[in-house]
């Protein structure tokens, strides 16, 4: 008899996880059968996503676990290739790529987005001493980005010479090198690897008026329930702060 209690409790327990799984048509489960939901990013863009010890943390990484948590599930992430994270969607392999990645009309054919949680926009970053002043010194010089960014189309506006990096961090060593006249990256990760490597010499340079840019949250097509809880998390986090302490956290010295 409390075989069978126990079993029933179970069952019970087991099938809101699966109705959940079922809803939200959840590309995973964990590796130890408890159900998990799996976002896609690339950790290497920080205060965003980066890696701290074994683990990805960053903005992006805490609204994910507000996301999970809200709907019972574990979280589960995939580190890969800025340029992956669309593809890991339509294949079903991730359920939501959050990786600071702009709302943009080409991306909007493959993939849905959530409502906006943050207005960025490109910045540019120069050699004080260099060749880029503005935005006319600018034109046909070489541009350092991250491929398939938003800052890699901006490049591409000005010079037909982009040079694409996996990473941010690798356009601006190679700035720092000598072998870039600039690199275009969003602004928020251009401070912080400008700050980190506290190189005098690199400036960001307020030469070019840049478009407003929101992050959103990306999901396959065809998940509206999905789409629907993430946005119904992304609503209370806005509304009751705890947006506003993520970005605190991870952006100390900024309002
Ligand atoms: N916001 C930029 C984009 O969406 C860069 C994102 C990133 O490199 N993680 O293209």
């Amino acid at each position: 008899m409390k075989k069978f209690l126990t079993i029933l409790l179970v069952v019970a327990m087991l099938i809101p996880f699966a109705a959940l799984s079922e809803t939200y048509n959840l590309a995973t489960a964990g590796s130890d059968g408890e159900l998990s939901i799996t976002m896609g990013t690339n950790a290497e863009f920080p205060p965003f996503e980066f890696v701290e010890g074994e683990d990805v943390v960053g903005v992006d990484a805490d609204i994910a676990h507000e996301i999970a948590n809200d709907l019972g599930l574990t979280l589960l992430i995939s580190n890969m290739a800025f340029d992956s994270i669309i593809p890991a969607l339509t294949s079903g392999q991730i359920d939501m790529g959050i990786a600071a990645m702009t709302v943009k009309e080409e991306r909007l054919l493959s993939v849905d987005f959530s409502e906006p949680y943050y207005n960025a926009r490109q910045a540019l970053i120069v050699k004080v001493g260099g060749s880029v002043v503005d935005a006319e010194t600018l034109k046909d010089k070489t541009i350092g980005v991250q491929n398939g960014t938003t800052g890699d189309y901006a490049a591409e506006e000005y010079t037909a010479d982009v040079q694409r990096f996996g990473k941010a961090l690798d356009a601006v060593l190679e700035l720092q090198n000598g072998k870039l006249d600039a690199v275009i990256v969003d602004e928020p990760v251009a401070k912080n690897i400008v700050a980190a490597l506290g190189n005098p010499d690199l400036i960001l340079l307020d030469a070019v008026a840049f478009e407003d840019e929101f992050y959103a949250i990306a999901v396959a097509k065809g998940h509206p329930e999905l789409l629907e809880a993430i946005n119904a998390t992304i609503k209370r986090i806005q509304e009751d702060g705890t947006l506003d302490a993520i970005l605190l956290k991870y952006f100390p010295t900024e309002e």
